[in-house]
């Protein structure tokens, strides 16, 4: 049976290039990069190249990096170390109520610590906008964390035009552009905000190798302490071969030397056109408003997407409900739900994400195999309201 991978949000292939410069430098750098020997310099200097790659992706300053395990832990960095550096009496932290857990958790987790916390709403569309945002900052406010494209429903985010709302209240502004990096231009100067996080396993990049770029200036706390890495912002010697990864994964961008053999919107437009024509009851969430090129979020009416998932499991098919199944019972998402989608839409939608390797027949595939399964399952749960009594 051929597989298709159509789960590139939770994490994607790493590119043939990127794995040959993962692997040489597990293989051939072993140095300490904080080591004055030559076999230090050699380790220094592999870092210093992944550092100007990464920081030529984004429009900045290499100095301006700072290498972590990836995006949670910088959102962690961005969010603790701002909240605990703030000055001037701003102990408000305010996120947008679609960010990912790991912006959402740190919120909650500070929450009444270091300050107060707030979260802003999003319009039908997936969408923070200005009149919410205003509502919400305080000049109490230390840092507002919007991100820029949703890992769920791919909605990009107006994030200039919050950042410069924030920014006229002396407000920072930390974006989480772990889904728009290699999907989207991504220019740190451009978007005017002061912090944004990136991982490289969501752009082909090997797991466990991310940035956190921090405009210079901007005060922050280190949150792990321990030696003088990365300029006294995060201690630790670094995870050498993830991070040339890293910095292979920015380059491969920069320079596009790997086209992808399908335009992956192309393909995307293709599924979601494809579903929405053989499906009955299905409708795009999300789809109202700017949107990530690979990332289509559908609703199937009346069908369990946990059940839906597992069927095209059983076909070789991969995808994602993109709501978090926390002590055994199935959360809906928190943002179809904060988009206003009821508890059962929210529990019948399914994350199609697309990406390197994925082909036409792959689209096809899967557009041939739906209208069954989703038969299948309507049927079934027809029946098991019969036999309820419902
Ligand atoms: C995957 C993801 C993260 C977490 O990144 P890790 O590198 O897996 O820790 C954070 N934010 C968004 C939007 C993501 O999609």
């Amino acid at each position: 049976m051929t597989r298709i991978y159509l789960d590139h949000n939770a994490t994607t292939p790493v590119a043939p290039s990127v794995a040959d410069a993962t692997a040489r430098a597990l293989r051939d750098v072993f140095g300490n990069p904080s080591s004055v020997h030559a076999w230090g310099q050699e380790a220094k200097t592999a870092l210093d190249e992944a550092r100007s790659a990464v920081a030529r992706l984004i429009g900045a300053e290499p100095t301006e990096i700072v290498f972590t395990s990836g995006g949670s832990e910088s959102n962690n960095l961005a969010i603790r170390g701002v909240a605990e550096a703030a000055r001037g009496g701003r102990r408000r932290l305010v996120a947008g109520a679609i960010e990912h857990e790991a912006v959402l958790r740190t919120l909650k987790a500070l929450d009444g610590q270091v300050g107060t916390t707030a979260l802003v709403g999003v319009d039908e569309r997936g969408v923070v906008t200005p009149e919410g945002l205003a509502e919400a900052l305080t000049d109490e406010t230390a840092l507002v964390s919007v991100m820029h494209a949703n890992n769920e429903i791919g909605t990009i985010q107006p994030v200039a035009e919050l950042a410069a709302l924030a920014r006229d209240r002396g407000v920072l502004v930390h974006t989480d552009a772990v889904q728009s990096v290699g999907k989207i231009p991504v220019d740190v100067r451009g978007l005017g905000v002061d912090l944004l996080s990136l991982s490289g396993h969501k752009f082909n990049g090997p797991k466990g190798a991310g940035a956190l770029w921090i405009r210079r200036g901007t005060r922050l706390h280190a949150q792990l302490t321990g030696g003088r890495q990365e300029r006294n912002r995060r201690a630790g010697t670094e995870n050498l071969p993830a991070i040339v990864g890293l910095g292979a994964a920015a380059r491969r961008l920069l320079e596009a030397h790997e086209p992808e053999p399908d335009d992956v919107t192309g393909l995307r437009d293709r599924l979601e056109a494809g579903i929405l024509s053989e499906v009955p009851g299905t409708a795009v969430n999300g789809g109202g408003s700017p949107r990530v090129g690979n990332t289509s979020n559908i609703s199937f009416h009346g069908v369990e997407a946990e059940s839906l998932l597992i069927a095209l499991d059983l076909e070789g098919i991969a995808v994602s409900t993109g709501s978090a199944c926390s002590s055994g019972t199935l959360e809906p998402s928190h943002v179809l739900r904060a988009m206003g989608f009821s508890p059962h839409r929210a529990q019948s939608s399914i994350r199609f994400s697309l990406g390197l390797g994925n082909t036409r027949a792959d689209v096809d595939r899967v557009v041939e195999v739906l209208p069954g399964i989703v038969d299948r399952l309507r049927a079934l749960a027809g029946r098991g309201a019969a036999a309820a009594g419902r």
